[in-house]
């Protein structure tokens, strides 16, 4: 039996038409995991249509463009999905108007969704499981496909802080790096470069999170703030992992109004303390120590917020006995 990376290369090399998919409310590792396989596939066969579909982000335009298609004129297409554990949470492609799926991604899942899937929870992103697949099938690499390969591992991994960061992610960064002689500068120029106000609005985050007794931290930005700072919501909700080392602080979470799809977007993080069995209570989910919530009702994020507190009091309770 061929290894997991083999099937996908070999399903890669049948199918002419191929659809790239992530999730919604997309994070680095989501949209540069698509436009790499993306470039991938179309350097390796250029006779094959493939597209990296879900609504464009500003901030991540530098990453690549994403394309448009209408997936019912699609005949026989492959459908792949990054990134993402489960189909209502992809962004702009559904299951049904495609004749066979993959799904390559990091999240935890008991389900199986596609028909073929690669999954390591142990992963420290989607990109480094893309590059897996780029070394083992031998497939012809750029600059620009290691360099997107390189910027979702960095980001998903935080700069390889994480836990997730493995020998394995830092082998595949290093050789990205090493063969395609990668330009760090601009790249975490790309991924880091700050306006002043957002400083400042993160100064304003710190000065007003409330921890409790229990070492849960929280804030509500409200709508008011985001414009004094001239932010958006989600510059507020990516700044959820800048909380990371404060000593206080064992599980932390904002909470940011989504003007436009009328939603409280909920962020958590945590340092030891699993929390995405909580977000999953609140319709929500991830990993086990970043996880995130979409909720409708104050009140809902207020219960949320209130589990999670009971939560870091448990595990407290639990190191004292
Ligand atoms: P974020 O705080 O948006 O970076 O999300 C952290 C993790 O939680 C990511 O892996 C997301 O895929 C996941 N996540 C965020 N929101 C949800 C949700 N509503 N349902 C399931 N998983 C989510």
């Amino acid at each position: 039996m061929n290894s997991i990376e083999k099937q996908i290369g070999k399903k890669i090399k049948e199918y002419d038409c191929i659809v790239i998919a992530r999730h919604i409310g997309p994070d680095p590792d989501a949209v540069c995991s698509t436009i790499a396989l993306r470039d991938l596939i179309k350097l390796n066969y250029p006779n094959k249509e493939v597209y990296a579909v879900g609504l464009t982000v500003s901030r991540f335009k530098f990453m690549g463009n994403l394309d448009k298609v209408e997936e019912s004129k699609l005949k026989d297409a492959l459908l792949i999905i990054t990134d993402v554990p489960r189909f209502d949470r992809v962004d702009g492609a559904s299951k049904e108007h495609f004749q066979y799926t993959i799904k390559i991604d990091h999240h935890p899942c008991d389900e199986k969704v596609c028909d073929l899937e690669y999954v390591d929870e142990a992963a420290s992103s989607a990109c480094q499981l893309i590059a897996n697949i780029a070394f083992k099938n031998k497939l012809k690499l750029n600059r620009e496909i290691a360099s997107v390969l390189y910027t979702g591992i960095v980001a998903d991994s935080e700069r390889f802080l994480l836990s997730y960061t493995s020998e394995e992610t830092l082998h595949i960064a290093a050789k990205l790096l090493g063969d395609y002689k990668l330009d760090l500068t601009t790249i975490y120029e790309n991924l880091y470069n700050r306006d002043f106000n957002e400083r400042k609005f993160e100064a304003y985050i710190i000065n007003h999170l409330t921890i409790t007794e229990n070492g849960f931290g929280y804030i509500k930005i409200n709508e008011d703030i985001i414009k004094e700072y001239h932010v958006d919501s989600a510059t507020a909700s990516n700044m959820v992992n800048g909380l990371n080392f404060i000593k206080e602080l064992k599980v932390w979470a904002f909470s940011s109004f989504d003007e436009k799809n009328k939603l409280y977007k909920i962020n958590i993080r945590s340092r030891g303390i699993v929390i995405n069995d909580v977000a999953e209570q609140f319709n929500g989910g991830g990993h086990k120590f970043a996880s995130g919530a979409r909720i409708k009702e104050e009140e809902q994020v207020d219960a949320l917020f209130q589990a999670l507190d009971a939560r870091c009091k448990e595990e407290n309770e639990q190191k004292l006995s």
